[in-house]
């Protein structure tokens, strides 16, 4: 589905991503690891073009991104959901209608049938009965279960979690990723920046562990988390588990 070629970034002169390349199938899971500041957000950022990539391919369904103007990317970004960290939901709008706006603006949906996608994805997080309300009535767990929501009632193809635990007390932890189990299981394609390492072992397809702007070791969670070959990756293993 998507296939990541030489990408480099650079920031006036600091290279953050050195010759990345992946392949992302459909269906498959694939988690992001790696010390703070090696790039992977920029990763996930210059994948989904929020970033422009200094150089390289990024092949999304047979399209190069890279290649696309501004106008050409807003449609195929279409296909690509995103979870924050931070959940990014508009706290002046009740939760269905965070799940409505998009669809209405950007697919031309009636009101109607927004509502009905938008129940159907609550439904599917469990959150339905907090359609009425407004994001910050909700737990962090809650608030990050809607923004999940709100990017699946776009139905993208592949859907971007950059950190979605790393702002939840740890009660809501365990909410958040059975959701993410769950439409994993569902075979949605999804690539996860995480430091939930059991969540990664259990649930990814591939583990890519970048360090220094590169990814050092490509593997699936039973080799690279116990037979780590990379002697960063080693290290790094050692520090987290
Ligand atoms: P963390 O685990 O802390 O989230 P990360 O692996 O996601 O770290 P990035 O956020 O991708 O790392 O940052 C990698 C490097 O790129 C850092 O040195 C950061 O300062 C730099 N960087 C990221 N975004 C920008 C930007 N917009 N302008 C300049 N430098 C940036
Ligand atoms: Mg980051």
């Amino acid at each position: 589905l998507i296939s990541v070629k030489h990408l480099k970034k650079d920031f006036g002169g600091n290279e953050v991503l050195k010759d990345i390349n992946g392949d992302i199938d459909a269906g498959q899971v694939v988690c992001i690891i790696g010390p703070s500041g090696s790039g992977k957000s920029t990763l996930l950022r210059c994948i989904n073009q929020m970033e422009r990539p200094t150089s390289g391919v990024v092949d999304f369904n047979g399209v190069d991104l890279a290649q696309q103007s501004d106008q050409e990317l807003a449609k195929l970004g279409e296909q690509i959901g995103m979870v924050f960290q931070s959940f990014n939901l508009f706290p002046n709008m009740s939760v269905v209608a965070n799940l409505k706006l998009a669809p209405m603006r950007v697919k031309g949906m009636s009101d109607e049938e927004a509502t009905a996608v938008a129940m159907k994805y609550l439904t599917s997080v469990g959150l339905a009965d907090k359609a009425d309300a407004f994001p910050n009535s909700l737990s962090g767990g809650q608030k990050q279960r809607v923004a999940i929501a709100r990017a699946l009632a776009m139905q993208p193809k592949v859907l971007f979690f950059d950190e979605p635990t790393s702002a939840l007390d740890p009660e809501n932890v365990g909410e958040v990723l059975k959701v993410m189990q769950s439409l994993a299981d569902g075979n949605m394609t999804m690539v996860v920046v995480t430091h939930e390492m059991h969540f990664a072992k259990q649930v990814a397809d591939e583990i890519w562990f970048m360090a220094d702007g590169v990814i050092q070791e490509k593997n699936t969670p039973a080799e690279l988390f116990d037979h780590p070959q990379n002697p960063k990756t080693q290290d790094f293993i050692s520090k987290v588990l």
